[in-house]
């Protein structure tokens, strides 16, 4: 095996960060096999408390947080609404119960207001990404702490990202302001999800860890966080379609969203994430669905040009991870065309011609992309 020798310019330098410019990067792994490519690595502070019964730790969390006056933000669909409330009795100063997806931004602005009226000096959300994305969105004006107890898979509790959606257009941004300060997974909140969630819900968090190996920032950390995030996700998927109460495997998809969505939190997303946004802002379809049958599509186009991770995700989803999920998503009842989530031929041309020329590691046009969705449209197998 032949390899590249890596030159390197000297550092470049601005106020707090040193960077070496890269001018030739390394093509080849040595004779070990090992590759590591030069990388940047900077970890961001969260506190994560996971395991099943711990719902019951928020008021010691919310005191840690040194809040007094908090605004709880609660899907009324999530179990736990009660616990929470009685956990942070004393210092609740607003309990909020309407969410929704993709954050409106008229609901947003509502919330935003309620905040500021009432006072408070922290927010606590129970649900799904809509509940996450409703304290993100006040969060970003405010600077208001967040404490999340996720209730699916979603992994947004551990992003910079933020979305809202007015109009028929979805606006998406990353701000550290909206990245949650403690986040408190109890899986036990998830043995409920009915399986038309709990299916795309893991396939949203397997998204973010595609997203995550292949996303110009990202490091050696989020690369294996990723893997084993898809590696436990693989594993737990299958489980809850035999036993949706097994709580080991409801503990391992929340584990993998854990994972996923620190992963793409540090990597950033690229064009998976641009076109279920795209078509989630145009259509308000089901975000975690739309992202389930994307993403075989996605990782079809992207595989040519990702032999290692193709190679580390194999194991578990065979040596076409592409087919591996959307056979994956076929047996676990997860939706495999955008057709049936609402979408038609002339979106799907719109989506395609906007997020042209998004960044990707195999370069992609608007007909390119039209292809890829029309395949998606149609529910066919990726290719
Ligand atoms: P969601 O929050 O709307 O939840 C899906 C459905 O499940 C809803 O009907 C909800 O009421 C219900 N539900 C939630 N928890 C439940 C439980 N434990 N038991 C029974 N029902 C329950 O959807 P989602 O897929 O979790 O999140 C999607 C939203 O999150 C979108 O707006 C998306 O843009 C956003 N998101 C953001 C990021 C990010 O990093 N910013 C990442 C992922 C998703």
């Amino acid at each position: 095996m032949t390899t590249t020798p890596m030159t390197t310019t000297p550092m470049t330098t601005t106020p707090g960060i040193t960077t070496p410019m890269i001018t030739t990067p390394p093509t080849a792994s040595g004779a070990s096999g090992v590759r590591i490519d030069p990388f940047d690595y900077e970890a961001r502070p969260v506190r994560v408390v996971f395991g099943p019964g711990r719902i019951t730790e928020v008021g010691a969390e919310v005191d840690r947080l040194g809040l007094r006056r908090v605004m709880l933000i609660a899907d009324p669909r999530a179990p736990g609404g009660e616990v929470l409330a009685a956990a942070v009795a004393s210092r609740l100063a607003l309990h909020w119960d309407e969410v929704a997806q993709h954050v409106p931004i008229a609901l947003a602005e509502r919330a935003h207001a309620a905040a500021v009226a009432a006072g408070v000096d922290g927010l606590v959300s129970l649900g799904g990404g809509a509940a996450t994305g409703l304290a993100k969105a006040i969060a970003l004006d405010t600077g208001l702490p967040i404490l999340a107890v996720p209730t699916t898979y979603a992994g947004s509790e551990l992003t910079p990202v933020y979305g809202m959606t007015g109009g028929r257009r979805k606006r998406t941004g990353s701000d550290e302001r909206v990245r949650p300060a403690v986040v408190v997974y109890d899986p036990e909140l998830t043995l409920g999800l009915p399986p038309e969630v709990t299916g795309p819900s893991a396939f949203n968090a397997m998204a973010h860890c595609f997203a995550a190996l292949w996303a110009p920032h990202r490091d050696p950390l989020t690369s294996a966080l990723a893997v084993d995030a898809l590696r436990t996700a693989a594993a737990s998927l299958p489980a809850l379609v035999d036993d949706p109460a097994d709580v080991q495997a409801r503990s391992g998809l929340q584990y993998a969203a854990f994972l996923a969505g620190t992963a793409l939190g540090r990597a950033g997303t690229g064009l998976q994430h641009r076109i279920c946004h795209e078509l989630g802002g145009r259509l308000n379809l089901p975000h975690a669905d739309t992202h389930a049958v994307v993403l075989p599509h996605v990782v079809a186009l992207n595989g040519p040009a990702g032999p290692d991770w193709t190679a580390r995700v194999a194991p578990f989803l065979g040596p076409d991870p592409a087919v591996g999920l959307w056979e994956l998503a076929r047996r676990s009842g997860v939706p495999t065309d955008l057709a049936r989530l609402g979408a038609d031929d002339r979106v799907v041309r719109d989506v395609a011609g906007s997020v042209a020329h998004t960044p990707n590691p195999v370069p992609v046009d608007a007909v390119v992309l039209a292809t890829l969705l029309e395949r998606a449209l149609k529910g066919d197998v990726p290719a």
